[in-house]
């Protein structure tokens, strides 16, 4: 009788473990063939950022991360007579558009798109990872491609491999990019992001305050208010800073009131009142790139997250888009595997599906850019309120909503059939799933 040499796994390194890379462990984690590797240059897994938005597909991917339980006690059942969202003029505090609650009707239980303090959906994530698994404090310095795989050497002098695929969840300034696409550069996007979280108490008495999430646009920045759930007030804020002012890692900085409230002094009452209340807030200087052509380099690393898209902050889906990531790339390694096909195909499969996604985000956010354009080249000129009006009526409509109803599991399932029937499947015909995914997305904004 000869005995079967056990299977080789396939050694998958993750550098950083926010939402993407802890999403990408889980996933990873439940393939037997993959032997998994994780790494972050954090010094120890705590509370970080301030609120991030559970959106339809931020829960669809949730659940499939067995992470929904532990994120249902911080949210509500939907209630299409409820407001979810508002869009108002930050000037004047005209009301401009108005959105109800969406129950979904393939997920009824589900709840309505919600905002929850950011550590709250990293414990979720590390609920599901087991403990000690992740290795810190291991901020990855060097890469290096040899015959046998990829070895990584850390700040710390440590090195860890050869790994036959490198996974960059590294986030914005990752190093993963940076050692894959050298001349793609992240550029200051002339603003900073003011955030802070206070009671609610702190701003009930403001007249005008909104129950829901709100949005109060000027011609040049923007305040979002939202009351969680938990009793506290998110506010978020953008405002012009010229580069000399900001550290370039600002990030997560102290900054006084006394920094903040003179960039709002031209804003509503309301907003006015609003943003004198918290006594400190965090700065966050705002960095965004161009969209990179293929998130996948020399058939052995995969960039996911916001390391594979330098969108800055847009959408307020950054974690979803992650999720999505992480759940392709497995799919992809699942589907390879079954194949006998290497690595290469892999990550080729995981490209096709993901960089045709991105292309659509970045194409919504040129068409801001147009948008802004069109409305400078009228003429008479319109006066600052008519041209805030046009503008968040043009930006803020029902035709984005596709990005939070996009069910990635169905397009994975779609492209596999299509995959089967056609080896050679180019990147239009994943464009034409996409449109169908667009297509079947009901509207859903209601303008007042
Ligand atoms: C500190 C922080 C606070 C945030 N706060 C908010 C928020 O309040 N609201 C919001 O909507 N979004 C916030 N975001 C962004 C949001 O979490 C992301 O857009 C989204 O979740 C995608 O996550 P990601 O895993 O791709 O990247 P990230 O969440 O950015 O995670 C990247 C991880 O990589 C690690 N890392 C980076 N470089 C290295 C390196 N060289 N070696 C090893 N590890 C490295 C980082 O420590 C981090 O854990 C925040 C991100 C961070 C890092």
């Amino acid at each position: 009788m000869t005995i079967q040499p056990e299977e080789r796994k396939i050694k998958v390194a993750v550098i950083g473990t926010g939402p993407g890379g802890l999403a990408t462990i889980i996933n990873l984690r439940r393939i037997p063939f993959v032997d998994v590797s994780a790494y972050d240059q954090a010094t120890e897994l705590r509370e970080v950022g301030a609120g991030i938005s559970i959106n339809e597909n931020t829960w669809r991917h949730l659940k499939l991360l067995d992470a929904a339980e532990a994120i249902q006690q911080y949210t509500n059942k939907g209630d299409p007579t409820k407001i979810d969202g508002e869009q108002r003029n930050g000037l004047t505090g005209e009301l401009l558009s108005q959105k109800l609650q969406r129950v979904n009707p393939n997920d009824p239980d589900a709840p309505p798109r919600s905002r929850i303090e950011r550590y709250k959906l990293q414990n979720a994530l590390l609920g599901q990872v087991p403990k000690n698994f992740i290795q810190l404090s291991k901020r990855l310095s060097k890469i290096e491609e040899t015959p046998k795989g990829i070895r990584l050497t850390f700040q710390d002098d440590t090195t860890a491999g050869p790994f036959d695929l490198l996974v960059g969840a590294d986030g914005i300034r990752s190093a993963v990019r940076q050692y894959a696409f050298p001349d793609h550069k992240l550029s200051y996007t002339g603003k900073v992001a003011y955030r802070t979280l206070i009671p609610q108490s702190a701003v009930a008495h403001i007249p005008g305050i909104p129950q829901s999430s709100a949005f109060w646009h000027t011609k040049d920045t923007h305040v979002y208010t939202d009351p969680l759930d938990n009793g506290l007030f998110e506010i978020a804020t953008r405002a012009i800073e010229p580069e000399e002012q900001v550290k370039k890692v600002s990030w997560g900085q102290k900054v006084n009131k006394s920094q903040v409230i003179p960039h709002y002094e031209g804003y509503c009452e309301t907003i006015r009142q609003v943003i004198a209340a918290p006594d400190e807030w965090l700065e966050f200087a705002m960095f965004g790139g161009p969209r990179l052509e293929s998130v996948i380099s020399n058939g052995n690393i995969a960039l996911l997250g916001d390391a594979s898209h330098p969108l800055s902050g847009a959408f307020g889906s950054g974690a979803a888009f992650a999720f999505e990531d992480a759940y392709i790339l497995a799919q992809a390694l699942r589907y390879t595997h079954e194949h006998k096909q290497p690595i290469s195909k892999a990550l080729t499969l995981y490209d096709e599906v993901r960089s045709p996604h991105y292309k659509g985000l970045y194409e919504i956010l040129n068409s801001f850019g147009t948008n802004a354009k069109e409305l400078e080249a009228i003429q008479p000129p319109l006066s600052e309120n008519e041209y805030i009006n046009e503008r968040t009526r043009r930006n803020w409509n029902a035709e984005n909503q596709w990005i939070y109803k996009y069910n990635v599991a169905n397009v994975w399932k779609d492209y596999v059939q299509l995959l089967d029937v056609n080896k050679d499947l180019s990147k239009l015909d994943i464009e034409k799933i996409e449109k169908h995914e667009q297509k079947i997305a009901p509207a859903v904004t209601v303008s007042v």
